[in-house]
């Protein structure tokens, strides 16, 4: 069990707090300057037996599990943990001040394995900024909010599941036959008799056993991003994966998992069920086919708990907050934004007029 203050990472030079610097294996120091080197850890980025994890409960202590202190925002719910040196008391997520004070102990999987930071926050509002710029009927004013905005970096969590599949199933394969139809027409008053071909399917019962083997199915576990942009942001380079190490969380949040290790199983059971039916077409073959009964059964289910670095602006137009987001890894952008009416309203006006001006000519 580890100790559920996060652990602080002085300098060496002057004893302030050391932030992990994207792109790099270090960390420095933001008020001497200080390049700290990340130790290299004999951890390796395993699997871990699923069934085992779950029976894990919570009264027992296993090293598989740590204590942490989360912060639960007030205003969205998001549940984030302050990484070793994070001053920010704002929530990443909508902007609310979040209230350090009020953490609380939570008992978690630890994880696995991450990907660190590769984009530093500089390069992540230039991102942003070209993002507002290439915007169409944005409002103008919005380009200036870009400089009173601030930005986060924030580690998600998500589980990868690898299981090899076991399914048998009963269906039936169709497989296509042309038929010559007669029939009958009057032309020039005569009947005459004319043939077409008409496709048919004749069907025959087909059942049997497939097996697939999945490899790092990947599930969000974070339920303050809307389930769009997750996916949005996707891919993530897993073979990058790192051995879990506390100094990529300097300076950065990490918000804690709320889809736990079991209901993220499920969610990935749902994205092993297309992948298991087009191997069953493939497995009945002919040209077409029915599948009636599907019954699969997971062996060898492994886990990892990792966590999947991007940067967030939560900023705020008008009354209200827009997400942006900014994929720490590759720059993959997905954001939320605001639209003209005026600008939209001109230029619906504007093509009106160009239309019976149009009219106007033609008639002319
Ligand atoms: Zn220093
Ligand atoms: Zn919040």
């Amino acid at each position: 069990m580890t100790q559920s203050a996060p652990r602080q990472f002085p300098c060496r030079n002057c004893g302030a707090g050391l932030v992990f610097t994207p792109g790099t294996n270090e960390m420095t120091c933001p008020y001497c300057g200080d390049v700290n080197p990340i130790p290299t850890t004999s951890q390796t980025v395993d699997e871990q037996n699923f069934l085992e994890q779950l029976e894990v409960d919570d009264g027992q202590s296993s090293d598989l599990m740590t204590e942490v202190l989360t912060v639960r925002c007030q205003s969205c719910g998001a549940q984030t943990t302050l990484g070793p040196n994070v001053t920010a008391g704002r929530c990443p997520f909508c902007d609310s001040p979040i209230i350090a004070a009020r953490a609380q102990s939570q008992r978690l999987v630890k994880p696995k394995a991450l990907l660190p930071f590769a984009i530093n926050r500089d390069q992540a509002m230039e991102v942003f900024g070209r993002w507002l710029k290439g915007l169409w009927f944005a409002p103008d004013s919005l380009k200036r909010t870009y400089q009173r905005t601030g930005m986060n970096g924030v580690y998600l969590p998500a589980w990868t599941y690898d299981t090899n599949t076991q399914t048998v199933y009963v269906g039936e394969r169709g497989e296509d036959y042309y038929e010559t139809q007669w029939y009958t027409v009057m032309v020039n008053g005569r009947s005459q008799r004319q043939s077409r071909n008409v496709k048919k399917t004749r069907w025959y019962p087909a059942n049997g056993q497939v097996t697939v083997d999945f490899d790092d199915v990947l599930i969000m576990a974070s339920q303050s991003l809307p389930g769009r942009y997750v996916q949005e942001l996707e891919p993530w380079d897993l073979k990058a994966l790192q051995p879990y190490q506390p100094e990529y969380l300097a300076g950065f949040f990490a918000e804690s998992y709320q889809v736990n290790l079991q209901q993220g199983f499920e969610q990935a059971r749902a994205l092993m069920e297309e992948p298991i039916r087009q191997n069953i077409r493939q497995d009945i073959g002919g040209d077409r086919q029915r599948i009636y009964t599907v019954n699969t059964s997971y062996h060898d289910i492994s886990f990892k708990h990792i966590l999947l670095p991007v940067w967030i602006s939560a900023y705020h137009y008008g009354n209200r907050t827009f997400l942006f987001v900014v994929n720490a890894r590759t720059g993959e952008v997905q954001g939320d934004r605001p639209y003209s009416w005026v600008k939209i309203t001109l230029l619906v006006v504007l093509m009106c007029g160009l239309i019976v001006l149009g009219l106007w000519m033609l008639q002319g």
